[in-house]
């Protein structure tokens, strides 16, 4: 994981949303794969308002590494997390009032104020307090004693294209926060952005962003690749362990999904499925080995691959193999591969294997 990589995409980062604007770096699925511990503490030391993780477990690994700053749950927390949530002092957001109830009981039991973020789902259609009933209910929420409304956000459907359905969903989210105002409710953080929107709509910055995939040098989209100069944090290579030459006709693999169709030089690679290489990548990947790119070929293993090097007659053992990233002037990038088995970069981050170890430099 290359950090000064990371550094550099906050610069654009923060060129793009301005001095003022918080940011909440997006650390869940273990920093997407990347390292959540490590990635925390480095967009803290860049100037990170708060963290963002997807469940209590997430938030308590950070605080358990030494992290004090804000940790927000972005996704609605259960009633059994909720000793956790305030034990760390994380602060859930809040998408029902079931829920808020039952934390406003434990606050009071505690003898505790904690702070929360209300999400409001303006056409996302999963979590949030749908927007209809956000009035009346952030209401109710407000009147918990117990409980500090700090923050109140949204998240896009499809902010990395531009499509109306995402103005739709901002002007939705802003009549909101003035309709609250109008009865003189002010929430002080209030936040939609996530990469697609930093990237397309600065209108809907609003008081902080929340940047997952773009702070790992990743575009969501070919079409906002033209506005900010990103470079991947991850690359994930190994080394030659194994080189054979085989006649013309040999089977590669478990099935014999590949016969040489000539005589080949066939290098083995010591990852597989078990670190995250997709088995769907069998006879579709490629892996660049000294600066050139070669095909994967048979299937992908638990723990090892199969590579074709006849056009490398200088491969050699012991050579570096790049599954994602550059070698020379040659790049496999996370979108590469989600392209070519038909999913996006998120999902390959995400599943990079715990057994392959991170590596920080
Ligand atoms: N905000 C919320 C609520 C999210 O769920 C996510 C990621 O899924 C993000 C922000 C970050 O999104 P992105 O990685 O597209 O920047």
């Amino acid at each position: 994981m290359d950090l000064d990589s990371f550094t550099r995409n906050w610069s654009e980062l923060r060129r793009l949303v301005g001095p003022s604007v918080k940011i909440l770096q997006v650390v869940k699925a273990d920093a997407y794969g990347h390292g959540a511990i490590e990635i925390s503490h480095t967009a803290l030391k860049n100037g990170a308002a708060c963290l963002g993780v997807a469940n209590a477990d997430e938030g308590v690994q950070l605080r358990v590494s030494g992290i004090t700053a804000p940790i927000i749950i972005l996704s609605p927390s259960t009633k059994g997390e909720i000793r956790e949530i305030i034990k760390y002092g994380l602060t859930p957001s809040l998408s029902d009032l079931m829920f808020a109830g039952e934390f406003q009981r434990h606050l009071e039991e505690a003898g505790v104020t904690a702070p929360v973020h209300i999400e409001i789902d303006t056409g996302m259609g999963r979590g949030g307090i749908l927007w209809n009933e956000a009035p009346a209910l952030i209401r109710k929420i407000l009147a918990f004693p117990n409980i500090v409304v700090e923050g109140l956000f949204s998240h896009f459907a499809s902010s990395e294209i531009c499509v109306n359905f995402n103005e739709q969903q901002g002007t939705l989210f802003l009549a909101l926060v003035e309709k609250l105002s109008a009865e003189g409710i002010s929430i002080p953080i209030k936040h939609m952005a996530n990469s697609g929107a930093i990237l397309n709509y600065p209108r809907f910055f609003l008081d902080m962003v929340r940047p997952g995939l773009m702070s790992y040098g990743i575009h969501p989209a070919t079409q906002t690749e033209g506005k900010a100069d990103l470079c991947p944090v991850m690359s994930f290579k190994t080394r030659v362990i194994l080189l054979k030459e085989f006649p013309k006709g040999a089977g590669i693999g478990y099935n014999r999904t590949y016969i040489t169709d000539r005589p080949s030089r066939i290098a083995t690679l010591p990852v597989g499925y078990g670190d995250g290489y997709g088995i769907i990548l069998s006879n579709q990947g490629e892996v660049l080995i000294r600066g050139k790119r070669v095909p994967v070929v048979g299937r992908v293993s638990m723990d090892m691959v199969t590579i074709d090097v006849s056009s490398l007659p200088d491969c050699r053992i012991g050579d570096e193999a790049v599954l994602m990233g550059r070698q020379g002037g040659e790049e496999i990038s996370a979108n590469d591969i989600a392209s070519r088995i038909g999913t996006i970069s998120y999902d390959i981050l995400c599943t990079l294997g715990k057994r392959a170890p991170r590596i920080f430099v």
